[in-house]
């Protein structure tokens, strides 16, 4: 028999000879840590460059992904990033349980049903708690489908690259949200992968596991039962509840002063809501109530869309409405961390509702309002990373609106 010599240290890859961070150790990025998973794999080799929260890549990682940057002067791309269409859609049969339509799932499912992936990274809950995530590398329909719904929490999806080596898998589609996808790009060359398809979320104000309960005590009647929840385009909170019971809830009702340590420090240094990185990226706030909204990135985004299209009732994108004004009573409020009594947010919630911002106006009101608030909360916690963390983008949008005094 003969044996093959093994080679020596110095010829294998960085992460080859890394080993995952301990669980629980520090992490690189320390508060900011989103906790994305990437240093619970071997693939922490590469945290310096990779970790959204150390070095911010969008330009490289865009022209990486999609050929080239975005267009800075073009609005639409000034705000959602590269892409060749965007539409709103819904599923004509949506899944049962699925954050909104189901599109999400439906496209692991066909990737996986087509042959076109042999595994969907994707992320499943604890059987002990709806909230827990448990990111997986699903390979049958079924496993696809046990990660419906989102897990509003800090998920570490990129550990399970490290069942990757020997796994058989060749081909995987990775569906995540922006800070998980900034750090698979940074990786993606030295994965032992011959194909890797995005498909990203939207993502804003995630919180840990014990944030979301200060949240959902905070803004609902019966925490304890909450089982979905959104902020959606008619600016309510909308639980679901275990026994089926809705409930929703002004935007305008929530108990600022509160919840304004709630949300993570990752998220409240974050400038990619869109998911800059991804071929596809399937959201809602693009849309009119209902539907979801779809900004397909690149070729292979289409090829992703492709594997649904014939199911989906689709329409182009609309936009009415001006949220400058909005945005700007909502920076003036948030800093004066003000609490509206609840019939006062009832009666602002109906007006806004009637005359407020919608389609893709109502997406920009999100994005203007996240990134002057994000921009205020870097100038103030960590000033020393203003320079570096806020992209040309997000510097050109915030300068759009008068900020009070770091
Ligand atoms: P489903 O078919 O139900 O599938 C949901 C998918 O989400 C699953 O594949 C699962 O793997 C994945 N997932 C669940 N939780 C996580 C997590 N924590 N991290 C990574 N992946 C996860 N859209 C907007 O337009 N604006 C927003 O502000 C916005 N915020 C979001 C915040 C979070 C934390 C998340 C997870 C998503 C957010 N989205 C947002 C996306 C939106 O809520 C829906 O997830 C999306 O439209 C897909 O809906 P669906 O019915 O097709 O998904
Ligand atoms: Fe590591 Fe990800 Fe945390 Fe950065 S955000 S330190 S890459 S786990």
């Amino acid at each position: 028999m003969s044996s093959v010599p093994s080679p020596a240290p110095s010829s294998l890859a960085p992460h080859d000879r890394a080993r995952p961070l301990a669980k629980g150790s520090p992490k690189p990025a320390k508060d900011l840590c989103s906790d994305c998973g990437l240093c619970d794999s071997r693939w922490v080799a590469y945290v310096r460059r990779a970790c959204a929260f150390l070095e911010q890549r969008f330009e490289a990682m865009e022209e990486q992904a999609h050929g080239r940057s975005r267009r800075l002067d073009d609005e639409d791309e000034l705000y959602f990033g590269v892409h060749q269409r965007m539409v709103t859609a819904r599923l004509r049969q949506p899944i049962e349980g699925a954050q909104w339509t189901g599109i999400v799932s439906r496209i692991g499912v066909r990737a996986l049903e087509t042959g076109l992936v042999d595994a969907v990274l994707c992320v499943q809950q604890s059987p002990d708690d709806r909230f827990t995530p448990v990111p997986v590398l699903a390979r049958t329909p079924q496993e696809v489908l046990a990660a419906r719904v989102n897990k509003p929490t800090l998920s570490p999806n990129l550990e399970v690259l490290e069942q990757l080596p020997g796994s058989g898998i060749e081909r995987l589609l990775a569906i995540g949200v922006g800070c998980q996808i900034q750090a698979l790009r940074a990786v993606q060359a030295t994965l032992p992968l011959q194909k890797l398809y995005v498909l990203g979320l939207p993502c804003v104000d995630n919180v840990s596991r014990d944030g979301l309960q200060t949240f959902l005590e905070s803004a609902s009647r019966s925490p304890d039962t909450v089982v979905h929840y959104e902020f959606m385009q008619d600016f309510r909170i909308h639980f679901r509840h275990s026994d089926g019971q809705e409930e929703t809830v002004p935007f305008f009702g929530l108990d600022t002063p509160a919840l304004k340590d709630v949300f993570a420090p990752s998220c409240l240094s974050c400038f990619d809501y869109t998911n800059a990185g991804a071929d596809l990226v399937v959201g809602y706030m693009g849309a009119s109530f209902g539907r979801q909204w779809v900004t397909v990135r690149n070729p292979l985004g289409q090829e992703l869309l492709d594997l649904v299209e014939p199911e989906l009732d689709l329409a182009p994108v609309t936009s009415s409405g001006d949220r400058r004004q909005a945005v700007q009573q909502g920076i003036d409020a948030y800093e004066k961390a003000l609490k509206l009594p609840m019939w006062l947010a009832e009666l602002v919630g109906v007006f806004v509702q009637r005359f407020g911002p919608k389609g893709l106006e109502y997406g920009r009101f999100s994005i203007d309002s996240h990134f002057t608030r994000n921009a205020l909360w870097l100038q103030r916690h960590h000033p020393e990373k203003v320079d570096a963390h806020i992209p040309a983008f997000a510097r050109r949008i915030v300068s759009r609106y008068r900020l009070p005094t770091p």
